[in-house]
């Protein structure tokens, strides 16, 4: 039988007329558009060169065409490999030599500096598409037949890379199966209860598993349509709120919304679901939402490796600062980092897990893959959790950003929730930095909470006093404006680290 996750999407379009995407000026896409589109695309990936298994790199503004890239590249049975626009040239060379793309898709304004990358690195094709769907991409899709006899797949066999943001070391490749995919985003579409009524707000970017897999995936096997914006912009998302059924965010976008006097209980009311992932979402956030709209905002966690590992339920209790149980057919287990031995209830741990939506490896290194897996098949997370008697799991932090003090390990969530609940607090980042006595001491970074008094660190510490151990207390508290965050809202602790390297050891 055909595993092509295309084959599985084809197989939901019920009404070619149906909306497949809504922009925000209101041009629409239908699912018949949506096939004609790709289906031309595809055609014309043919003409290039493109063959089955190839790699087909694509660094463009998010837009309905880039999406298209995504479906035709699908069709073709090449593999996907987006590319987040920030990346520098030196980081596209990089992804470029490692992923050897038949076919490099890249913005109309660098066409030159590209193309001579391209040539460099013997990538044999180059094509543009601009934010609106200029350069040379589009238009000569356009002059292709949309008749395409879609590329068989085996479900084993590659859908697409997307490479690790990879704070330490080379970024690597995650490569992802059509298997993988299909298996998810069906889960999902499942446990969160997506039909061909709804109606998707999406402003999350599309070269990474949230906005690309998660929203995406879901919406086109439920058969419904999305609302489909260039960016997270607040004002579009207010003005468009009314519209949609659901919507799928990073913690930050819901926290700049709770900023807006005018992201109202009305606004909202309509609402089926407020999904959060990618970071960690605040306990703090999680009530404030609910106190202002009355959802509970439903928390999954995943990642780029494993796609999505456990939800919050969609009818049961969804819990602030957990991120839920297991995803049917995903198993999760907490395990002693060293020996992997699974641990008991509440004890933290590393999260494994196991099933069919976990990749096949990283591109070309095999033994960092290997390195990751236990014999007996299980995936190493590097986060940190606990799970409690009902399968909930609490994630701690990320093993790398663990802090060992005195001997003691500190788990920077804990410490982070206790100080988020403090008055005038909007956010915390707790880190470890050098200590002369303790090797690392604990540090928080804090943002002052808007029309508030402003918390200071004397405060905060004396607020600590009884609330947490001596040892996870943090020795010092620094405010800063804003905390430092990559594009999926997660707080680059490296940063922080860097920048108060010498608060201990000047
Ligand atoms: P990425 O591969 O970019 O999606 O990053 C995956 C990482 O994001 C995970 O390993 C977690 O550390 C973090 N993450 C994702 N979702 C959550 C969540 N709901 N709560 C806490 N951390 C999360």
């Amino acid at each position: 039988m055909d595993g092509s996750l295309f084959a599985l999407i084809r197989g939901r379009i019920a009404d070619p007329d149906a909306d497949f995407l809504v922009e925000a000026d209101g041009t629409r896409l239908s699912y018949g558009g949506m096939l004609d589109r790709s289906g031309r695309l595809a055609n014309l990936f043919v003409r290039l060169g493109v063959r089955p298994g190839d790699r087909i790199a694509i660094q463009a503004e998010k837009s309905a065409w880039a999406l298209i890239v995504y479906l035709a590249t699908l069709r073709v049975g090449a593999v996907h490999l987006p590319l987040n626009p920030a990346y520098t040239p030196a980081e596209v060379r990089y992804f470029l030599g490692d992923a050897e793309p038949a076919l490099f898709v890249c913005r109309p304004g660098q066409e030159a500096e590209m193309r001579a990358l391209a040539a460099e690195l013997g990538v044999p094709r180059v094509e543009t598409l601009g934010a609106d769907g200029g350069g040379s991409l589009a238009a000569a899709a356009l002059e292709q037949p949309a008749e395409f006899d879609d590329a068989p797949r085996d479900a084993d066999d590659l859908a697409a890379i997307l490479y690790t943001s990879g704070t330490t070391g080379r970024s690597k490749g995650a490569m992802l199966t059509h298997r993988n995919l299909a298996s998810n985003a069906e889960t999902l579409r499942i446990a969160w209860r997506f039909t061909a009524a709804d109606r998707l707000l999406h402003a999350l970017p599309i070269f990474h598993t949230h906005g690309l897999f998660v929203a995406t995936n879901v919406s086109l096997l439920a058969g419904g349509s999305m609302l489909f914006l260039p960016g997270f912009d607040l004002d579009a998302i207010l003005r468009l709120l009314p519209h949609a059924t659901a919507m799928m965010g990073v913690p930050t976008y819901y926290t700049r919304l709770l900023a807006r006097p005018d992201f109202t209980r009305e606004l909202a009311a309509h609402m089926r679901l407020f999904v959060s992932g990618s970071a960690p979402l605040s306990a703090e956030t999680h009530r404030e939402f609910e106190a202002r709209t009355d959802h509970r905002i439903l928390e999954r966690y995943g990642m780029t490796e494993t796609n999505m590992i456990c939800s919050n339920p969609y009818d049961g209790p969804r819990i602030p600062g957990s991120v839920g149980r297991a995803l049917p057919g995903v198993a999760v287990r907490i395990a002693a980092p060293e020996s992997g031995r699974v641990l008991p209830e509440g004890e933290v741990g590393i999260i494994e897990v196991r099933g069919p939506n976990i990749f096949k490896g990283y591109w070309r290194m095999p033994e960092k893959t290997a390195e990751e897996f236990r014999p007996d098949g299980h995936f190493i997370t590097g986060d940190m959790a606990w799970m409690d008697e009902a399968g909930y799991v609490r994630i701690v932090g990320r093993a790398r950003d663990l802090v060992i003090s005195g001997g003691l390990n500190v788990y920077p969530a804990e410490v982070e929730a206790a100080i988020e609940e403090l008055p005038g607090v909007a956010e915390c980042a707790v880190i470890g930095v050098p200590h002369p006595d303790f090797g690392e001491g604990v540090v928080a970074v804090v943002t002052a909470r808007p029309g508030e008094p402003t918390p200071d660190e004397a405060n905060i510490r004396a607020a600590l006093r009884d609330r947490l151990a001596a040892f996870k207390q943090p020795k010092r508290v620094f405010l800063i404006d804003a905390l430092p965050r990559n594009t999926m809202g997660k707080i680059q602790k490296n940063a922080l680290r860097e920048r108060y390297a010498e608060t201990f050891t000047p």
